[in-house]
């Protein structure tokens, strides 16, 4: 017997496992286990072959109609061999150097065919195929067919899934599983077979109700253990000594909130609450707050950092790109007006002072801005990367805001923790709204707050698609939309996927290179935006040029700012109503999503045109349809999501997941992940070091990866 984590080669014959390894990345007993079938095929069913997709591995079941061999040179012979399939359309295979196939593929024979599926003078071919017979001269089935479904596995142009399937067979025979690592109770709750029960049947099903049963099991695996490991890590969090930061009366918030122009929304009040009562607690708050754009996180967050300010701490926010750490620095300081203005004239009974620090910041600028920081005097710091660098120093660093949380990483987060004489809360906001099991995965370690609910008073964004091959004459008609509104006293964005000027900057992905910043600029000035101020606006320009941009289009000097993604995220200008975006498709739907959120902001009715040269039907186009269909973020990200691969999702944020998950998906999924979230809640709450499970125990080490067992470690 031989355990999961022993080496392929201890069950299979060498040469297979090193053709697994090599191919396949199957390094162990427990990883050719864990590589489930994709589908599966009813024995004796002929595959049609329309199915086959071009450029995959596949294998079909066929009846031989015959086969020809000739000699085309010395050393090369080559057997055609004619197959046909359920509904007689016949495939012709090539095979060369065996001439010795011709005596077992007779006529009428029946067998499984497998190869990549290739076009080959306009018709499908499988390329250098392997094939199995099923039955004997005498009609014998063999034994790996006799199951009434045969497994086809993900497998690698080198290797066929029939040799997957024969090493499986072989690993199922002589694996010793040892305890299973979902506790007994739990399988009997949610009525899960045994592991070794359900990897026999995920590979070897009988029926489909096999592997019904075996996956729900198997997922079960993945989705316990996964949570397991983030419940622990939110049961560290919170087992750290952190200070409580309770609201004051007679405080900066209160003064705040006592000048807010327009009244909270309940999810705001709400969301409020929740992070006034964690932070006024001594273990540390750590806490995603998502939202749709523009549902207002920042006002959130600002009221957040006023709390940690009153009861004599400090509130880092952290932004990720320096457009965006001084646009907030900017609209804080607005909102906060004379509460920001410590030490000046006009300055507020309480008050305190807002340091931005980033960069770009010059020597003295920078220097003050330290100081202010490590003596406390700045109750808000905002900044860039800067903020984590070494020698930036606070007071007393009570509160850290992370915004647009899916460009920085744990480590990134974990640096400015350790700014902060006792751990410090830790809000971050993100604005790519996700569903919420999701979240719950991605962003695990955290606990979720959402808002879905915009500020009342916002008129709707109306979104169009407009097709350059339909109907070129719509262009036109966009410029005109956009002086229309500028005529209004409004503004327009125009975006580009690329900077342009310089022409090595990034291989064409479509038929040309997508259209440029820089060019485009130049031909709408001249042309249809001929007599606005339109302004470029990308991040190779040197710092100072861009804020300088930022501010003349923040305070209505530029009519038109034509730009890159850079203003994605945090752009907030309530008085732009336009937006263009060209090459639409050349972006992901929540990317398209978020550069929306920049318009629609104030009062005036907005309007968003994607502009794409996709085909009509075309999956470029659907998505574009998409996104125009609806303003839901939460929608649209489930369109994203599902066009993308989990492992993607997750990697995003945390490493290490991606491998762990093979059977669950998250989206499909999602009440699965909230029992098996219940489930590993209470268990970590009864037993957080799994003393008594040594056998999960084991499997939530097999999922840790070596950078997210350092994290353990340090926390
Ligand atoms: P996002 O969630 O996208 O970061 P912001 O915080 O930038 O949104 O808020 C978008 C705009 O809405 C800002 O101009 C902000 O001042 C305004 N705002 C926020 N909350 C409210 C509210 N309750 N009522 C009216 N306007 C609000
Ligand atoms: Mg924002």
């Amino acid at each position: 017997m031989v355990s999961l984590d022993a080496k392929l080669s201890a069950a299979v014959g060498g040469p297979t496992a090193k053709a697994l390894g090599t191919h396949l990345e199957l390094h162990t007993v427990g990883d050719l286990l864990r590589h489930y079938p994709r589908r599966y095929v009813e024995r004796g069913a002929l595959t049609p072959f329309l199915d086959l997709v071009e450029g995959e591995h596949a294998t079909v079941f066929a009846e031989v109609q015959g086969t020809t061999g000739k000699r085309l040179r010395p050393n090369l012979y080559k057997t055609d061999v004619v197959i046909r399939d359920a509904e007689g359309a016949r495939m012709t295979l090539a095979v060369f150097n065996k001439p010795w196939i011709e005596k077992d593929l007779r006529a009428g024979r029946r067998a499984y065919f497998s190869g990549k599926a290739e076009r080959f003078n306009g018709r499908m071919q499988l390329a250098n195929p392997e094939f199995q017979l099923v039955d004997d001269e005498a009609g014998v089935v063999a034994e790996e067919f006799a199951g009434t479904l045969l497994p086809i596995y993900p497998a690698a142009a080198k290797v066929a899934s029939l040799t997957v399937q024969r090493s499986v067979r072989v690993a199922l025979d002589v694996v010793d599983l040892g305890p299973d690592p979902l506790p007994d109770e739990l399988r009997a709750r949610h009525r899960l077979l045994g592991l070794a029960e359900a990897l026999r049947l995920i590979h070897q099903p009988t029926s489909y109700g096999d592997v019904t049963r075996a996956q729900k099991r198997l997922k079960w695996d993945e989705a316990f253990v996964l949570q397991v490991v983030l419940a622990q890590r939110r049961a560290v969090t919170r087992s750290l000594a952190g200070t409580p930061r309770a609201p004051r009366p007679g405080g900066l918030l209160e003064a705040f909130d006592a000048a807010l122009p327009f009244s909270l929304t309940a999810g705001q009040q709400q969301v409020g609450r929740e992070l006034a009562g964690e932070m006024s607690s001594s273990s540390p708050m750590y806490r995603l707050l998502q939202g749709e754009v523009g549902s207002g996180k920042t006002v959130v967050a600002l009221r957040a950092m006023l709390q940690v300010v009153d009861s004599g701490g400090q509130a880092a926010l952290l932004a990720p790109t320096e457009v965006l750490a001084q646009q907030h620095a900017r609209s804080l300081r607005a909102m906060l007006g004379p509460l920001a203005a410590a030490g000046e004239l006009g300055a507020a009974d309480v008050s305190t002072r807002l340091a931005l620090l980033t960069g770009s910041l010059g020597a003295a600028a920078r220097r003050s801005a330290l100081a202010e920081a490590a003596s406390g005097e700045a109750g808000i710091v905002v900044g860039t990367h800067a903020l984590l660098s070494e020698g930036v120093d606070f007071a007393d660093l009570g509160l850290v805001v992370v915004d647009e949380q899916h460009r920085f990483g744990v480590e990134q987060r974990d640096a400015l923790r350790a700014k902060g004489t006792t751990p410090p809360h830790v809000l971050v906001m993100t604005a790519t709204p996700i569903p919420r099991t999701i979240a719950m995965t991605v962003y695990g370690d955290l606990e979720v707050s959402t808002l879905t609910e915009l500020p009342k008073g916002r008129a709707p964004i109306q979104s169009a698609v407009v097709p350059v091959l339909d109907h070129p004459q719509w262009v036109d008609r966009a410029w005109q939309r956009v002086r229309e509104h500028v005529a209004e006293g409004r503004q327009a964005f125009v975006v580009c996927p690329r900077i342009g000027g310089d022409e090595v900057e990034e291989p064409a992905a479509g038929p040309r290179p997508a259209v440029a910043v820089l060019d485009v600029h130049a031909e709408l000035a001249q042309g249809p935006l001929d007599g606005l101020r339109v302004q470029v606006l990308h991040g190779r320009m040197p710092p100072d040029d861009k804020d300088a941009v930022m501010q003349a289009f923040t305070r209505g000097e530029v009519d038109v700012l034509v730009a890159t993604t850079v203003i994605e995220v945090g752009v907030d200008v309530p008085n732009a109503t336009v937006m263009v975006v060209l090459d639409a498709d050349r972006f992901g739907v929540s990317q398209l999503h978020q550069l929306r959120g920049r318009v629609g902001r104030g009062a005036h009715a907005a309007l968003c045109l994607l502009v794409t040269e996709s085909e009509s039907d075309s999956p470029a186009r659907q998505r574009l349809d998409a996104v125009a269909a609806t303003s839901d973020g939460f929608a649209l990200s489930r369109v994203d999501l599902e066009q993308r691969r989990e492992g993607d999702v997750l990697g995003a944020a945390q490493s290490g997941t991606r491998s762990s998950l093979r059977m669950l998906q998250l989206l499909r999924d999602e009440d699965l992940v909230v029992e098996a979230r219940v489930e590993a809640v209470e268990l970590v709450e009864l037993d957080p070091m799994l003393a008594g499970r040594p056998a999960l125990r084991q499997a939530v080490l097999d999922v840790l990866d070596a950078d997210r067992a350092d994290f353990l470690e340090k926390a």
